[in-house]
């Protein structure tokens, strides 16, 4: 089982032909109203390849929170420990301006209120995974990586959005997955330079765990307990790259959840996040197994 801690949100997107003064209104185009939420993006992943998948989360009270949910509902993903909390949703305002520049506000809402205490009783142990990232509090992150350790689960860390983490919440995790630009500020912060195929080894033997990094277009390449595995893009025309990354998580962690070797796990990440280019907005355009493997069949 792969246990999912994180945020979900309603992501609300705007195209208008340029972005607003302060102070001026302008006209946009109808609005988008999408779910959305690195957490439950990559819940959804992994449960569209296949796995069996329990979200940890929080809604608010508003009208949104069923919505930000429904994806995940009709998939099978595993919500009991969703809480709801008195407030709104997390949401995300966005507008795209006409050279597909975006400008986003972030109204955490609910996702401040992800206590780690959800975890408790889950039953889950040897074998299974928990994935983290950078969107609740780090907090109740590291509470959660020590309760994953406490019972043996393998502990995987998608620095998203790239934010400063503690020695000590690094020295929880067993595998780190980080875009270019992550892992240029991750390697910065630990003193490390080079290309980034240099950096992720160095930085796996610095900080004692797997690194994986996605190379957008060039695909992604991992280092983790001694091996490595590389993949190059796969390539397709983007309609849209929102999701790619949590794509690839959901994907690569459900592989290694199945017991596949890391080259595969790297392989079936960069389909998925290939394929999550595919369509509009991220969660409608997380594929399925089906969908990965007849694409990697091809
Ligand atoms: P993020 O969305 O977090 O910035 P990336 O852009 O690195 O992450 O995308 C994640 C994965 O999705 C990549 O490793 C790659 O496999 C796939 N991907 C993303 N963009 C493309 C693209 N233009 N063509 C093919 N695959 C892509």
């Amino acid at each position: 089982m792969i246990v999912v801690f994180g945020s979900v949100n309603i992501d609300l997107v705007s195209k208008v032909e340029r972005f607003p003064h302060p102070g001026e209104t302008i006209a946009g185009a109808d609005h988008v109203v999408a779910a959305g939420g690195k957490g439950a993006n990559q819940a959804l992943a992994a449960r569209r390849m296949g796995a069996e998948v329990a979200f940890i989360g929080a809604v608010g009270t508003d009208s949104f929170a069923d919505l930000a949910l429904a994806h995940l509902h009709a998939d099978g993903v595993h919500l009991d420990r969703v809480v709801t909390v008195d407030g709104v949703s997390g949401t995300a305002f966005i507008t795209v301006d006409a050279a597909g520049e975006n400008q986003i506000v972030l109204s955490p809402g609910a996702n401040a209120h992800v206590r780690a205490s959800a975890l408790e009783d889950v039953v889950a142990g040897p074998g299974d995974s928990l994935i983290v990232q950078g969107e609740v509090s780090m907090t109740e992150t590291e509470k959660a990586l020590v309760w994953a350790k406490g019972r043996g689960l393998t502990r995987i860390f998608n620095l998203a959005p790239a934010r400063p983490v503690s020695a000590r919440l690094l020295s929880l995790v067993d595998i780190l997955i980080v875009n270019e630009e992550e892992l240029r500020q991750v390697a910065q912060r630990s003193g490390v330079h080079g290309g980034a195929s240099d950096v992720v080894e160095t930085l796996a033997a610095d900080l004692g765990l797997g690194v994986v990094v996605t190379l957008g277009a060039q695909g992604a390449m991992a280092q983790v307990e001694g091996q490595a595995a590389r993949c190059p893009g796969f390539p397709v025309d983007p309609v849209d790259t929102t999701g790619a990354g949590d794509a690839f998580v959901g994907a690569f962690v459900a592989a290694l959840d199945a017991g596949l070797r890391l080259e595969i796990a790297v392989r079936q990440g960069c389909a998925a996040g290939a394929l999550a280019c595919l369509k509009q907005g991220a969660q409608p355009s997380l594929p399925t197994r089906a969908a990965v493997d007849a694409f990697l069949d091809k």
